[in-house]
């Protein structure tokens, strides 16, 4: 019995962060002229690097050179790490052996691109309660049906599979987990619904992806889009993984070099996917910081990432309940256990200006306003914003109490 592993100490959940990130000493100024440590509470908006990632890219940084193009070494090496990158972003989300990997910028621009893969005159059904990304494509392109949600999960996916039925729908379009409260539907019963129907499924994993395991395999869903930004990587990277048949057959996402394989004048032989849709210059450094997050989040012990967003979600949601005048969103009242997004409204209190005393007098980021999901807020009651709260591997418990503490010294002091 190895008795130094037992005797090991081991931390509760959410004491410590889970992963190393860039930054994480970052100290901020106060309107008091003293300056604090970041508390940063709006990681879904955007994360800050982990240290791997930071570490991987300053290694890679020297080899960088045109890819696909050059015959020149250096070329070739930066060739071979972007594509491999592509494998292993497609790996982390469980891709299927005949699914493709695209390189985007974000989740925005990888359903933007699947928006217009989607067969013409084909219609889309989505539900109100996505993000905007989730949302303003599929309206641009039309026909779409946008399927209110209902007040529970059963409720809704009664809806769903009713409106399923009755229309003919090529794509549904569900997010993996709201940026407004962390819930979502159960995706493979919502896969298996709408596959019923003869309707494939494109998931917004942006606030999936990095908090959950994520399989496209295990769960049937066709597509999935998500963002490095959100996942511990830097801007300006993203993908969309899934089926291959309408992105080979849609227009190119951006006309330009490396998307096609022949060009004359008056005519053009586009590439195949994933190259159809990556025309210019590639994110090679973007890619590679991606795969690198992707990685270090997968070998993460089983069910670790999830204990500490879980602790901290419920030591945070725990005391919100605890403070008058704070309600907690939800959209509905029998979901699973939502990721670690948390909105809240303050009675009275202009969450605008909330945030700004939370930044001012405690050095504390969070989210206010619409959250990019003004439908949403509209359904949730709250038509004129909340505040949002949230969680990843580099947030600890600590981070958590500045914000209550703070929220309670706010309030005693009156709105
Ligand atoms: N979908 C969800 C659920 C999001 O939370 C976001 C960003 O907040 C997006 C899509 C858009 O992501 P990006 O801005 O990286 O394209």
């Amino acid at each position: 019995m190895p008795t130094a592993v037992l005797d090991r100490p081991v931390a509760p959940a959410g004491e410590s962060p889970l992963l190393p990130l860039v930054g994480a000493d970052t100290t901020v100024p106060l309107v008091t002229g003293a300056s604090v440590r970041y508390a940063d509470l709006d990681s879904a908006a955007s994360t800050r690097a982990l240290a791997a990632v930071a570490d991987r890219v300053a290694e890679v940084l020297p080899l960088y050179a045109s890819v696909h193009r050059g015959a020149g070494y250096l070329s070739q090496v930066s060739t071979a790490l972007y594509e491999s990158a592509r494998e292993a972003v497609a790996g982390f989300v469980g891709a299927r052996a005949d699914d493709v990997c695209v390189l985007t910028r974000n989740t925005t621009d990888a359903l933007n691109l699947l928006a217009g893969a989607v067969p013409a005159g084909a219609s889309v059904l989505v539900l109100d309660g996505e993000h905007h990304a989730d949302l303003l494509p599929w309206q641009r392109r039309g026909p779409a049906t946008v399927l209110p949600v209902r007040a529970t999960v059963t409720a809704t996916l009664r809806a769903l599979a009713d409106a399923l039925s009755r229309g003919r729908y090529a794509l549904l379009a569900v997010t993996g987990a709201s940026n407004v409260t962390g819930e979502a539907l159960p995706l493979a019963e919502v896969v298996a619904l709408a596959h019923a129907a003869g309707t494939r499924v494109a998931v917004d994993g942006a606030q999936l992806v990095p908090h959950r395991r994520f399989s496209l395999a295990a769960t049937a869903a066709d597509w999935v889009a998500f963002s490095g930004h959100k996942l511990y990587a830097p801007f300006g990277a993203g993908a969309l993984v899934g089926r291959r048949d309408w992105l080979d057959a849609a227009p190119a996402h951006l006309a330009g070099g490396g998307a096609v394989t022949e060009v004359a004048v008056d005519d053009v032989v586009w590439a195949p996917a994933p190259h159809r849709h990556e025309g210019g210059s590639p994110n090679v450094l973007g890619a590679v910081a991606l795969a690198e997050a992707c990685a270090a989040l997968a070998a993460l012990p089983a069910g670790a990432l999830e204990r500490h967003e879980r602790a901290l979600r419920a030591r945070l949601v725990d005391g919100l309940a605890a403070l008058p005048g704070v309600r907690v969103l939800r959209i509905w009242a029998d979901s699973a256990e939502p990721t670690g997004v948390v909105s809240f409204t303050v009675d009275g209190a202009d969450p605008g200006l909330v945030a700004a005393f939370l930044s001012a007098e405690h050095g504390i980021g969070v989210r206010d306003g619409r959250f990019c999901a003004h439908p949403l807020l509209a359904r949730l009651g709250v038509p004129e914003g909340a505040l949002r709260a949230s969680v990843g591997v580099g947030t600890t418990a600590a981070d958590v109490d500045r914000l209550l503490a703070a929220l309670a010294a706010h309030l005693a002091t009156g709105p």
